[in-house]
């Protein structure tokens, strides 16, 4: 691993090249760094090198974090949330990956009001029907979606996954495949603008970017391999 801007510049180039090879503009996927585990400096040192957009999967982290950090940077959170701590991810986020819950989402939205502010949600789905990972089954997601209509502050704009572990990048493919269907599914089914799929990490982006991906969330390719492995999506 070179320094987190020589990291940043190669995995952008990654990006680019799978754009192209998929007939993408270079434009339209967004990397989300994800600092989770990592301190304030070495955000300041991404932000430097001109990364904007950040992921965290814990609130607590995030809240001790993010003042410590540049003030002109957008804040994702990419783990699963409980309610309880939703007035807190309100105020800290822009944007909420990691939907799973017709509860949470009303929650997130009146929080939101409360604070006077507008969140972007994607609806988190478990393509693969994997018992262990967090998100919504996806028959469970059309009665979530239909909400849209009486939210005031929350904008659901797409949907999120994350697939099985695998070694090989391949394997991912067909929950990729699988989300995007799913999302014209239901855009048309809604009349919802689902633009935006988050899929897609440091090992398989260039699968998730040619199945549709316009946000992948990179952590070790952009900050190096973390200490301990942190929970991928449960709230500590
Ligand atoms: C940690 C995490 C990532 C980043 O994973 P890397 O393999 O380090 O790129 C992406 N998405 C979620 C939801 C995560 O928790």
């Amino acid at each position: 691993m070179g320094s987190i801007a020589e990291n940043l510049e190669s995995v952008q180039a990654r990006i680019a090249a799978a754009c192209a090879r998929a007939g993408r503009a270079p434009g339209a996927v967004r990397l989300l760094a994800v600092s989770k585990t990592y301190g304030p400096e070495a955000v300041r040192e991404a932000a430097a090198a001109g990364q904007r957009l950040f992921g965290e999967n814990r609130v607590q982290e995030a809240a001790a974090k993010i003042p410590e950090c540049p003030g002109n940077l957008e804040w994702h959170l990419i783990g699963h949330l409980q309610s309880n701590k939703a007035a807190l991810a309100a105020r800290l986020f822009e944007w909420v990956h990691s939907v799973d819950s017709a509860k949470l989402l009303e929650t997130l939205d009146r929080h939101a009001a409360e604070a006077g502010r507008t969140l972007r949600a994607l609806v988190q789905v478990n393509v693969s029907g994997e018992r262990a990972k967090s998100g919504l089954a996806p028959a469970a997601v059309p009665e979530v979606l239909a909400l849209a209509d009486r939210l005031r502050n929350v904008q659901i704009v797409g949907l999120m996954t994350i697939p099985p572990l695998a070694e090989d990048p391949e394997a991912a493919r067909a929950h990729f495949r699988k989300l995007r269907e799913l999302r014209d599914a239901w855009a048309a089914a809604t009349g919802l603008d689902l633009a935006e799929l988050s899929m897609g990490m440091t090992h398989d982006l260039e699968v998730a970017i040619e199945e549709g991906a316009t946000f992948v969330r990179v952590g070790t390719g952009i900050f190096g391999a973390r200490a301990k492995p942190a929970p991928e999506t449960e709230e500590a």
